[in-house]
């Protein structure tokens, strides 16, 4: 098997037996980005010399056997391109940061360092995370492996489509209201959504605070757990961060057997897919035959989410943006004549279509007469969905349901910036609201080839029963490359 599409746990076993060395990795990952970048757009930066230099570093240190307790030393990790980098750009896809170079690393990127993985580049992004599509991109949309005319998903789709193309063993996205879940779903790959707070936001450039989550992608289950493993962990830079022990190791028992599963009635009957449906039923009774329980359950509140989520990420999103005034940081616009028209100018030619679009709704449920009616009112509803979640899990170990209610479309298709009431942000968003961990396992894929997700959501710092959970499944449905038309 080629390096460059081995798991991620592997190859750093075989970097550590001196079969292949860190060098050999980087050159070989960089010519395969060279050669497919052109067709899929999954970066912004690629970090080419920092990568080779790095390499030379984590190599010695191997061979000091400073590493051996870490397991992916010497492995590629692709970073989305609104987690700070040191000296390298970090751009949130946006023009207001198409030049902003950190003076800091975010407290991931230590620890991905220090764990002696290699960071290969920055990937593209819907601008500031908001979108579902990486096509808000002030650097041009994404191409999906699977076929190339349709969208990888969003909005962490650059770090969805380096890993399916092979470009990159592992990734880190950010997840608001499923941007790393959907792309996972989209591109055929686990993604993991963190319990809020046991991965820190230092570093991590802000779209909505209460519900921003860094996360991993990896093509298989053991790879995203051991990514988790390392980036999780108390920060005291993060005011939220909060302290959880976790062991990949630990948490890889193929195991199900007693395990209690519960599922949403409202997602069941939305309207989605019929592979999707199909597959999902199927998979359900996969997990019995393991010696799961699988149970359906009501669960009314979930269907505000979509609009409580839009209210409480807009209002964030608006204070959070405001520090783009063209002083501090990024774009500064020129031909002014006062402060008032330099921020004007500059967030006017700053921010793209999407971005102000919510800014101006966030300002609008934040004004004085619409704070009381939108968002407390939102903010009452949240409590009562993590209250729904609450119950449930006195019941369930793992909720499940489909990722998506649909495959990635085609990105030709028009796209609308206003999610109807019910849709794939509903089955995703609700676990944000709520600060609960959940995954995307590979499900299946429609007539068309397209691949779609199986979402898993554990108890607050339940990663473990979801780890646990999504191992099995994924023994019996191994992973599938992509046949793209590059591949
Ligand atoms: N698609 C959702 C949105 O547009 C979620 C984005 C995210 O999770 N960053 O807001």
């Amino acid at each position: 098997q080629e390096i460059t599409s081995m798991p991620a746990l592997e190859l750093a076993r075989r970097i550590k037996d001196k079969e292949i060395s860190v060098t050999e990795v980087v050159k070989a990952q960089l010519d395969i980005i060279y050669k497919k970048e052109p067709a899929y757009n999954s970066y912004i930066t690629v970090t080419e010399k920092e990568a080779l230099s790095q390499a030379k570093e984590v190599q010695k240190r191997i061979d000091e056997g400073e590493l051996n307790h870490s397991p992916l030393a010497g492995v590629t990790v692709a970073i989305k391109d609104n987690i700070c980098t040191k000296g390298i750009r970090t751009t949130c896809a946006s023009k207001i940061l198409a030049d902003y170079i950190p003076a800091y690393d975010a407290t991931v990127i230590e620890k991905l360092k220090d764990a002696g993985l290699i960071l290969i580049g920055k990937t593209n992004m819907d601008e500031f995370a908001m979108g579902d599509s990486t096509r808000t991109s002030y650097f041009g949309e994404t191409k999906n492996p699977w076929n190339i005319k349709h969208t990888p998903g969003g909005s962490s789709g650059g770090s969805a489509a380096a890993v399916a193309a092979e470009e990159a063993h592992v990734s880190l996205g950010s997840d608001t209201g499923g941007s790393i879940r959907q792309p996972a779903s989209y591109c055929g790959l686990v993604g993991l959504k963190p319990t809020y707070g046991t991965v820190s936001r230092y570093g991590l450039v802000a779209f909505a605070s209460s519900l921003d989550q860094i996360g991993p992608i990896g093509r298989n289950v053991p790879d995203c757990a051991a990514l988790y493993e390392v980036i999780s962990g108390y920060d005291p830079k993060d005011s939220t961060s909060v302290n959880s022990a976790f062991s990949h190791s630990q948490a890889l028992l193929d195991d199900v057997r007693g395990m209690k599963i519960g599922v949403p009635r409202p997602f069941l009957e939305a309207d989605m897919d019929e592979d999707i449906r199909r597959r999902f039923h199927e998979a359900l009774k996969t997990f019995e035959n393991m010696g799961a329980f699988v149970e359906l359950f009501d669960f009314e509140e979930v269907k505000y989410c979509v609009q409580v989520y839009q209210v409480i990420s807009c209002a964030e999103a608006f204070s959070n943006l405001s520090r783009y005034d063209g002083v501090k940081y990024g774009l500064r616009a020129g031909g002014y004549d006062n402060l008032e028209e330099l921020y004007k100018k500059t967030r006017s030619e700053g921010f793209g279509y999407e971005v102000k679009r919510r800014i101006m709704l966030g300002a609008f449920v934040l004004s004085r007469g619409n704070y009381d009616a939108y968002y407390i009112k939102a903010g009452k509803i949240r409590r009562l969905i993590s209250e729904a979640y609450r119950k449930a899990f006195e019941r369930y170990d793992i909720i499940m349901s489909p990722v998506t209610l649909r495959t990635a479309p085609p990105l030709s298709e028009k796209k609308s910036s206003s999610p109807g009431k019910f849709s794939s942000l509903t089955l995703n968003s609700s676990v944000n609201l709520a600060g609960l961990p959940a995954a995307s396992i590979p499900c299946g894929r429609d007539k068309k080839g397209m691949p779609f997700g199986l979402q898993l959501v554990g108890k607050w710092f339940g990663e473990k029963d979801i780890i646990r959970a999504a191992y099995a499944f994924e023994r019996t449905m191994p992973y599938e490359r992509p046949e793209g038309e590059l591949m």
